[in-house]
């Protein structure tokens, strides 16, 4: 049965949010609030605009559009300050409460619309209509966030009923709790879907920056380090140097001892490279037998040692599928990422000009 398949699948999935470490869930609800906010937004800017034309309807209850008008015309206020907030923050946690605060504003404009009114028994309805804001809100927001909102929209409707009397008060209150708890629920399947996205997001953003054969990083990682200022981005008191590795005669291997052994050689540089360096630094598969590391926290004289003892453990070791050995270029980081580069190129250039099997540093 498909809602048998469906409630496991949520199920595993709710599972999965629960473990997720604090720093994991905030990058997972940041992600979700990308990707929804813009749609949470035009939806609740639709819906202001919508109370607006509700005048109508307050007339035909007062006979007049004067007592109504400015509690009405009152959400062009939340719409301003919701725009100048998020239009200078770009945090996703504003994003959420600057929703929760256009939603209330809308509450508050229609409260005191009903104040307003001769007639108050349409209250009902809006209450419940305004559930469908928590619910268009909690795509981008948390459930734990729902849940608060919505402790603060029943205490909204205990406080404003002090001054409406709803006539329907009870009513009110019996329906809103089953509702909210309703939309509690709603959002975490809502939260478990996204977070299916998300985990096939995350896993072809990972296939696409990783080497399928070595299991360290791809080309694409070198331009992303280009193009988005990572190094640029690093505090310039923290030395970085930059390796460039090749395999010596490595033809020769394939042609000796075929593709497949040559692969597996690949394999295990690629292996041996990912151990011996540390998080944050990058193992690149650059070209065919050619590799990038970028050492973090690691001037040249540190970076040469490192690379040097990588080396003679390649050229000593007995558990390479065949005896191999490597040359090395390296370079430190000057600010200047493509002439950084280009200068280890010429280090590994001359590695192998000057015998193969050492390392040079430019
Ligand atoms: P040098 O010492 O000057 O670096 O000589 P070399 O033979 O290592 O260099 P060359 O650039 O002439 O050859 C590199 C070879 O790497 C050629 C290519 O067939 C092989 N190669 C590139 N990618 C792969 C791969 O994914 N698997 C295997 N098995 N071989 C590859
Ligand atoms: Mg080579
Ligand atoms: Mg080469």
């Amino acid at each position: 049965m498909r809602i048998v398949s469906s409630i496991k699948t949520i199920a595993a999935l709710l599972k999965d949010l629960r473990s997720m470490k604090p720093r994991e869930k905030a990058e997972f609800y940041k992600a979700k609030c990308e990707y929804y906010q813009g749609i949470v937004e035009l939806g609740l800017l639709v819906a202001c605009i919508t109370t607006i034309f509700f005048i109508y309807s307050d007339y035909m209850i007062n006979g007049s559009f004067i007592p109504t008008l400015i509690p009405r015309l009152s959400i062009l206020v939340f719409i301003a300050i919701f725009f100048i907030v998020t239009h200078f923050s770009n945090n996703s946690r504003t994003m959420v409460v600057m929703d929760f605060f256009l939603g209330h504003g809308m509450v508050i404009a229609a409260s005191w619309t009903a104040y307003n009114l001769v007639d108050n028994s349409n209250s009902i309805t809006g209450i419940i209509i305004v559930n469908i804001l928590w619910l268009v809100i909690g795509y981008v927001s948390t459930p734990m966030d729902t849940t608060i909102n919505g402790i603060i929209f029943v205490c909204e409707i205990f406080i404003t009923n002090i001054f409406n009397h709803y006539i329907s008060y009870e009513q009110i209150i019996s329906l809103e709790i089953p509702i909210i708890t309703g939309i509690i629920f709603v959002q975490y399947i809502m939260t478990a879907f996204f977070l299916d996205r998300y985990r096939i997001s995350q896993k072809l953003e990972e296939a696409m920056i990783t080497d399928p054969l070595t299991q360290v990083y791809n080309r694409h990682v070198l331009e992303k380090i280009r193009t988005e200022n990572i190094l640029e981005k690093i505090p310039s008191d923290e030395p970085i140097s930059v390796a460039m590795l090749d395999i010596d005669d490595f033809k020769k291997i394939n042609d000796e001892n075929g593709h497949y052994t040559g692969d597996i050689t690949l394999f295990y540089i690629g292996q041996k490279l990912s151990k011996d360096t540390h998080e944050g630094e990058y193992v690149i598969r650059y070209g065919g037998e050619e590799f990038v590391i970028i050492f973090r926290n690691c001037d040249i004289d540190t970076a040469r040692d490192r690379m040097e003892k990588f080396r003679t453990e390649i050229e000593n070791a007995n558990d390479t599928p065949v005896p191999f050995t490597i040359s090395v270029g390296v370079s430190a980081y000057t600010g200047d990422y493509t002439m950084t580069l280009r200068t280890v190129d010429s280090a590994l250039y001359e590695a192998k000009n000057t015998g193969k099997n050492r390392v040079v540093v430019k």
